[in-house]
């Protein structure tokens, strides 16, 4: 599992570069610079947020990454979106393998040491997804001699982790995996923001056998990443969050992405962004 994964991620980083040595790069010069391309880090398996389907790519993150991106001088068509796994964010930002992530993307102290970050956009709430039928798991309090699935890199892995020490937690590279592992049996219960747990619960190969728990034991706080530093980049991104808010942008994104699941955004929402420093 692990193998295949990151030889994954090497032919990721491989195309990433093949693609830029080519020339065919569409994420052109330095992201402030505007009116050029940009690669944007979205996630690819968490339908409601970001989600490819083919050559298409939908939610909520997707969303926001596109207003962002206008704002910025970019149209659709000139964004190159990468797959953003939850571990690689910091690294694909550091070494300018994208621009920007909005791939559910967590604003922490830890992570601020190593990508700046605008927003938030958006507050989620750390929950727990179970098999419908199991009415054992009514939160974290009861996960004694459960076997529990999250995601290397995350602050789901962490917080739970923290909240209930020597939780038996295994920790795969992206959420699908675990959602697979949970409908096959082979875990109890995935753990994760309650936005990306509603937007599987309501996928149609899951309806009525997946259900969310409902308590939410997180604030999750999603930024926008870029490179550490990049105040300039940080202002025109947090000028553009709060447009979206301002002008029904932000609604409306929510409304199509998170209603089909039946997701309410919780207290907080919509944030007003962090100034930027
Ligand atoms: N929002 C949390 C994080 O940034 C969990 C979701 C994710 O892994 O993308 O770690």
């Amino acid at each position: 599992m692990k193998a295949r994964r990151l030889g994954a991620v090497a032919v990721a980083a491989t195309l990433a570069l093949t693609m830029a040595a080519c020339g065919s790069d569409k994420g052109g010069d330095s992201a402030s610079g505007g009116g050029k391309g940009l690669k944007i880090g979205i996630k690819f398996d968490q339908p409601g947020l970001g989600l490819k389907k083919g050559s298409d790519f939908t939610g909520m993150d997707v969303d926001v990454a596109k207003y962002v991106a206008k704002s910025l001088g970019t149209s659709e068509g000139d964004i190159t979106w990468v797959q953003a796994p939850s571990a690689q964010r910091e690294t694909l930002l550091s070494t300018g393998q994208v621009d920007m992530v909005v791939a559910t993307y967590s604003i922490t102290d830890k992570r601020k040491e190593k990508v700046s970050f605008a927003g938030p956009y958006f507050i989620a709430g750390q929950d727990l997804l179970v098999r419908s039928n199991d009415s054992s798991i009514t939160g974290p309090d009861s996960l004694a001699g459960k076997k529990l699935c999250s995601v290397t890199g995350s602050t789901s892995a962490q917080n739970v982790q923290k909240k209930v020490p020597g939780v038996n937690l295994q920790e795969f590279g992206t959420y699908s995996e675990c959602v697979t592992a949970l409908a096959s049996g082979t875990i109890d219960a995935l753990t994760t923001d309650d936005t990306i747990l509603a937007g599987y619960a309501a996928q149609d190969q899951y309806k009525g056998k997946l259900k969310v728990v409902g308590q939410p034991f997180s604030t999750e706080k999603y930024g926008i990443g870029i490179k550490k530093g990049d105040t300039a980049l940080c202002q025109k991104v947090t000028d553009a969050i709060k447009k979206m808010v301002s002008d029904g942008s932000w609604q409306k994104a929510v409304d199509n992405n998170l209603g089909p699941a039946g997701y309410k955004p919780g207290a907080g929402n919509p944030p007003t962004p962090d100034a930027c420093s």
